[in-house]
């Protein structure tokens, strides 16, 4: 996982600011867009976004009826049309700017364990027919009927309603947010030398019908911003980031967050000029609340996704029902908390995605399953069925990864440690996915001597198994705390949104790499 690997895989359309406007991302909405009532996710029916694009019932069902010529077992169809809109700021200007759009469509047949897979941006009857002939490929044996007729999924929930659509915001609009985040910065510190600001708008919309005549559309917005501070001292450069995102409209931004974004880089920019290398070896590591997060995320949760069990390549393949974690250990993968970047709706199979228990007073419960894993183990797919764009066929991938308030507090746990490590900040970091074997790169943190938080310390390796690490959870305090940033999930070569979260906790043995410097 790491920080918005999104905006980059984009492709750049338009360079410079005055090009924002008149790109395709704006000329493709002004069109029938307009024409049309717009109902937003948990109100849709049937085929309502994607009408414009000419996507009608009998198109879907020709599709299908293609993709079950060859007899799978079962087939959807997934359109998506996506608009996103990046700006960065350097040497206080905007002096860069583009816009993305794709549209197109990924026909998905199934066969026993077996997936075939073809996609196309070509929406006429004669582009779906292709795609699904590749994907049917996979199957050979007498063709099955598509359904007669279809009936919209029921009951979506409206856990990130668009209030304002993004295609309506102006760059007017946007621009004086990048430049206020700019000029708060460089006035925060005299030591601030260098300031890069980036702010990313997408609208993003799905459709997904299957061969059991389900239908399901959702309306995705995202949002990100993100700040660099460069600073010097005493002719030392330091360097450190802050960002936060969200499923939602203009008014995420307001003057509160932006305030928060900027005191945050500023503070964990200038710490490091006294932050000193870490003493290597074994000891105890708290992890703080929030954005530790990120080692749940690697190096637990990708074992637990059911494609990873079910191919015996995780350590978890044969721990449903046992323990794994201390009994006050409960960790949740959920799609449910408004606005976050990791909530949906409905994930890309079109299961309504709802609060998943992984593991419950210490006791792993479930795997997250898309419909491939959830028939393979006999149980109900929990709406983690994710795929990065309709190039792709779905899998299980985590939403927002938590781990529950647990019995200690904070201050407790500090007071625990006579020598160890408190880590606050993480970078990227290297994960075997599934057997969970990591390194993670700790940007801030402070050393604990006597039970007290003492000189801060940066640039320090921590070594470990994640599964192992789990059950060495001793500790887990009562302040959870969901991370805001733009955490971006990557697996197989697709990226997804996340986001993740975590209480103080304390792990009794990690090791400790000590000063590795930059990597
Ligand atoms: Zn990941």
């Amino acid at each position: 996982m790491s920080d918005n690997r999104g905006m980059t895989r984009r492709k750049a359309m338009g360079l410079g600011v005055a090009a924002v406007g008149s790109v395709a991302a704006y000329d493709i909405l002004a069109g029938p867009a307009r024409a049309l009532a717009i109902t937003g996710p948990g109100t849709t029916a049937g085929i309502g976004y994607f009408a414009r694009f000419g996507v009608t019932e009998k198109l879907i069902q020709g599709t299908l009826g293609e993709a079950l010529s060859s007899g799978g077992d079962f087939a959807d169809v997934f359109f998506q049309h996506q608009v996103a809109n990046t700006y960065l700021l350097e040497d206080g200007a905007v002096n860069r700017a583009f816009a993305d759009v794709s549209l197109g469509v990924g026909v998905r047949v199934v066969k026993g364990d077996q997936t075939g897979y073809g996609f196309t941006e070509d929406l006429t009857p004669e582009g779906l027919r292709l795609a699904s002939k590749t994907a049917a490929a996979i199957a050979t044996g007498p063709s099955r009927p598509a359904p007669v007729s279809f009936h919209a999924t029921g009951g979506l929930p409206a856990r990130y309603a668009v209030k304002t659509r993004w295609e309506d915001v102006r760059p007017e609009t946007k621009l004086p947010l990048l430049r206020s985040v700019n000029e708060k910065t460089m006035g925060a510190d005299p030591r601030v030398r260098k300031v890069r600001v980036y702010f990313v708008d997408e609208s993003g919309a799905m459709l997904l019908a299957d061969s059991n005549g389900q239908i399901v559309e959702d309306l995705q917005p995202m949002t990100i911003m993100g700040l660099t501070c460069i600073a010097e001292q005493d002719g030392k450069r330091e360097e450190n980031a802050y960002n936060v995102a969200a499923r939602d409209d203009i008014s995420y931004y307001s003057q509160e967050r932006i305030d928060r974004v900027v005191r945050e880089c500023v503070k964990n920019t200038m710490i490091l000029f006294e932050a000193t290398p870490a003493p290597a070896g074994e000891m105890p590591v708290v992890l703080a609340a929030g954005s530790s997060g990120i080692l749940l995320h690697e190096a637990i949760g990708h074992g637990m996704e059911a494609d990873f069990n079910r191919k015996n390549v995780s350590i978890y393949s044969d721990k449903i029902g046992k323990l794994i974690a201390k009994p006050f250990v409960n960790i949740v993968d959920e799609g449910t908390q408004e606005n976050a970047r990791g909530a949906i709706n409905v994930d890309d199979e079109g299961t309504v995605a709802g609060k998943t228990m992984l593991v419950q007073d210490g006791v792993l419960t479930t795997y997250l399953h898309d419909k491939i894993s959830a028939k393979h183990y006999g149980v109900s797919p929990t709406g983690n069925g994710r795929r990065e764009s309709y190039q792709y066929a779905p899998m299980p991938r985590m939403r927002s990864t938590y781990m529950l308030p647990g019995p200690h507090k904070k201050d407790e746990i500090i007071a625990s440690v006579k020598k160890g490590i408190y880590c606050t900040r993480f970078t990227n970091g290297q994960v075997q996915i599934g057997a969970g074997d990591f390194t993670f790169y700790v940007k801030n943190g402070f050393l604990i001597e006597d039970g007290k938080l003492t000189r801060p310390i940066k640039d320090v390796n921590i070594i470990g198994n994640g599964p192992k690490v789990l059950e060495l959870v001793d500790m887990v305090s009562d302040d959870l705390a969901i991370d805001e940033g733009g955490w971006t999930c990557g697996k197989n070569g697709q990226s997804v949104p996340v986001s993740q979260g975590l209480p103080t906790v304390r792990v009794a043995s990690i090791t400790v790499g000590g000063s590795t410097g930059k990597s």
